[in-house]
């Protein structure tokens, strides 16, 4: 079932989702040669607790982490471990925190180091891609036009959509209804309305979209072992339009480039 949110309940969301992003943003500063995934987990967590937040992944489905930092060909669910970024990785980070009763959920694809030309764009492709699901975040406007929006620029690049997962609902938990493809056709599905809040968040392949799930049960990599880029924000409909509830006081966007 869709939960709609008032106006106010939209406002207090703000909390949560300005959290989350100063969260990434903080993240996205450690994120360079030479760190671990594990030491980044932990200084976010840390931030999250500092700032009366819990964690929003941790625990959630037995996560044991409070990110999940996804690198290369891991395309989303990567558990932080001693894994030490070299020069060249990319890394996805998502994050969440919980503050006010009202989740926040958001992801991003940072460089570490120098990155390939091919790398690079298929992370500004992707970041791409969730901003023109964004756009189609209005009321009267369908949930396959943001899939419709994000598949047809991604595979416009020649990239793979990636189907097994997929943006949500969110709310007082972090996955409510309605599942939120990154594929679909114009008009088709849930019908949105003002006072729904989705995460938007597309998974884009270099290669083959085709996937599996490592013997962790958690990571999810590509069957051919290309990288994968992963942007999401937190979206509410309104009459206005969309508003993205992840951002901070300097807006829903970070640096591509670590460590900045
Ligand atoms: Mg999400």
């Amino acid at each position: 079932m869709i939960q709609i949110k008032t106006p106010k309940e939209i406002e207090e969301f703000k909390v949560a989702g300005s959290l989350s992003k100063a969260v990434l943003r903080r993240a996205g500063r450690m994120v360079r040669p030479g760190v671990t995934t594990r030491e980044i987990d932990q200084v976010v967590e840390s931030f999250i607790r500092l700032h009366g937040g819990v964690p929003g992944f941790k625990g959630l489905y037995g996560f044991p982490s409070s990110i999940c930092a996804s690198v290369n060909e891991e395309i989303v669910h990567g558990i932080p471990s001693d894994r030490v970024l070299v020069d060249g990785d990319i890394i996805s980070i998502d994050t969440g925190a919980t503050i006010g009763g009202w989740v926040g959920d958001n992801a991003w694809t940072f460089w570490v180091g120098r990155v390939s030309t091919e790398w690079k764009a298929l992370c500004e492709v992707t970041c791409d891609c969730l901003k023109a699901g964004i756009e189609q975040a209005v009321p009267g406007n369908h949930i396959g036009d943001i899939g419709f929006a994000v598949q047809s620029l991604a595979e416009r690049h020649g990239y793979g959509v990636v189907r097994e997962y997929v943006g949500h609902g969110v709310g007082h938990v972090m996955h409510e209804d309605p599942n939120v493809p990154n594929f679909g056709k114009r008009g088709r599905g849930v019908r949105l309305e003002a006072g729904m809040v989705i995460a938007i968040e597309p998974m884009i392949t270099l290669g083959t979209y085709r996937n599996h799930t490592l013997a962790n049960g958690w990571t999810v990599v590509t069957n051919d072992g290309l990288p994968a880029a992963h942007y999401e924000n937190t979206v509410a409909i309104t009459k206005d339009g969309p508003v993205i509830l992840t951002q901070d006081s300097n807006g829903p966007w970070l640096p591509f480039q670590g460590g900045e």
